[in-house]
């Protein structure tokens, strides 16, 4: 069956003389396909080969096995991104966490927002809020979800003082122990971050301590609550120390 798929290239495989094996991020999921010949320079599937392309890809689909690449198309070549080495290492690893993410739930949605994501990035807007939204989003299907409507504690919504990422969401003034108080616009903002439509986003003005804050938040939220571990997330965050 031929099959046109929209796709991020997440590894590439040396295979026989001069093809690999793709994997490539779908809204379906991963799928992996073969690439004859994409080694020769005159190889018309040459540049589509490439980790981290993001192209439409023509391919023979087969459910239980590798497909098989007829030809693809670069949809954005991603030039300001792969020019910059510090976005470099956010693509990198917003696709490693999405590769996590993309079998944990609605894989539409998923590829969705992880390629919107990109998308804005390539744009030029703040590579660190998109991928701290982006974060937000995926504890849904983490089973991680934080709670943004009332205490953890105790259930009550009114008098919250701050939010914990050791206790998973809102503490109110009752059960306030010891926690780090976060500013209330930290709190506002991390729920608009859930909320948010990425595609929608046009500009992201937000002060460095609210944007440092939430980073930190998420960081150690992601450490608590979902067992992932990503190597390029703790690159990162030793690029954008501040
Ligand atoms: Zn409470």
């Amino acid at each position: 069956m031929i099959k046109t798929i929209k796709g991020v290239v997440i590894s590439e495989t040396p295979y026989k003389e001069s093809s690999k094996i793709l994997n490539i991020l779908t809204n379906e999921g991963i799928i992996g396909v073969i690439s004859k010949g994409c080694k020769n320079i005159k190889s018309p599937l040459r540049i589509v080969s490439n980790k981290l392309t993001y192209a439409e890809y023509i391919i023979y689909y087969h459910e239980d096995s590798l497909s098989t690449l007829k030809e693809g198309s670069i949809i954005n070549n991603l030039s300001n991104i792969k020019t910059n080495l510090t976005l470099i290492s956010y693509l990198i690893y917003l696709t490693d966490l999405t590769k996590q993410v993309i079998s944990e739930g609605n894989k539409e949605v998923i590829f969705e927002d992880y390629i919107n994501t990109i998308l804005k990035i390539e744009e030029g807007l703040n590579p660190l809020i998109l991928t701290n939204i982006l974060e937000v989003k995926y504890l849904d299907y983490l089973g991680a979800p934080i709670n943004f409507n009332s205490c953890v504690k105790c259930g009550n919504d009114k008098d919250i003082v701050t939010i914990s990422s050791i206790e998973g969401g809102y503490i109110c003034k009752n059960c306030y122990t010891n926690e780090i108080i976060y500013d209330s616009k930290v709190i506002k903002m991390l729920k608009m971050y859930y909320l948010v439509d990425i595609k929608t986003i046009k500009e992201l003005k937000i002060s460095d301590s609210v944007i440092n804050s939430i980073n930190e938040f998420l960081t150690d939220y992601y450490d608590t609550y979902t067992g992932i571990y990503i190597k390029s997330k703790s690159f990162l965050n030793k690029q954008i120390e501040y």
